[in-house]
């Protein structure tokens, strides 16, 4: 059974769980599991899951359950999860919710924290249509909060950064619509199950990845 983090992050678009998330996998040794960089990746290289997932992404809506539950099973067996995990954009759903709980319980873990960081939507909007992704590296940016030293240019490794083809304006509409109706009922399925941690989103990278650590306390 591994020991360490076994957390998820919920929060709607733009809450900043994916900078968090990279934060969290350095400071706990954990893996840090993105279903929207794998799925992105996918798409990418056109594999029979990118191509599949493509037509749902562009507009926004949510992949099927089934073909994302699958990808995380598998991702969690790798070696660098045994140290402990942390789930980015998943679950999604409430039988996504319930899926994870039976991999974990056949893999003999529970989790042991979800963290939902709050963002009003007038904040998320604006953080959003100025986040930029590195196409070689992955790394984010903000053009206003966290820029990059040159302009469309990564800081670590020169890759060209790029705008998500779903953070234009219209798809962000959709995705917080299908946050609302499909997501955010998580907040209710583990406060039930004494796992939910509530973390305010908003401030500097600096305050809400602080308060993240402080949330965390007692687990690990
Ligand atoms: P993200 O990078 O987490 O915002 O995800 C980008 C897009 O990938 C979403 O808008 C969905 O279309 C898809 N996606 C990512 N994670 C999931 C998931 N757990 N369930 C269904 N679709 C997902």
């Amino acid at each position: 059974m591994a020991a360490g983090l076994r957390v998820v992050l919920l929060g709607p678009p733009g809450a900043g769980k994916g900078t968090q998330a990279k934060f969290l996998q350095e400071h706990y040794g954990a893996c840090q599991i993105s279903t929207g960089d794998i799925l992105r990746k996918a798409v990418a290289e056109q594999t029979p899951l990118g191509k599949e997932a493509s037509g749902y992404i562009n507009q926004g809506a949510l992949v099927p359950d089934d073909l994302i539950v699958n990808l995380v099973a598998e991702r969690l067996k790798e070696n660098d999860c045994a140290p402990g995990f942390i789930l980015d954009g998943f679950p999604r759903t409430i039988p996504q919710a319930q899926s994870l709980d039976e991999i974990l319980k056949k893999m003999g873990m529970v989790l042991n924290g979800v963290l939902a960081v709050q963002v009003p939507q007038k904040v998320i909007v604006e953080r959003l249509a100025g986040r930029r992704t590195c196409k070689g590296c992955g790394a984010l940016y903000h053009l206003a909060f966290d820029p990059p030293k040159a302009v469309a240019v990564c800081d670590r490794c020169g890759g060209e950064l790029v705008q998500r083809d779903d953070d234009r304006e219209e798809t962000i509409v959709a995705r917080l619509k299908v946050y609302d109706t499909q997501t955010a009922p998580l907040v209710d399925y583990y406060r039930e199950r004494n796992l939910l941690r509530s973390v305010d989103g908003v401030g500097t990278v600096d305050d809400i990845r602080n308060r993240i650590i402080q949330a965390l306390g007692d687990v690990k």
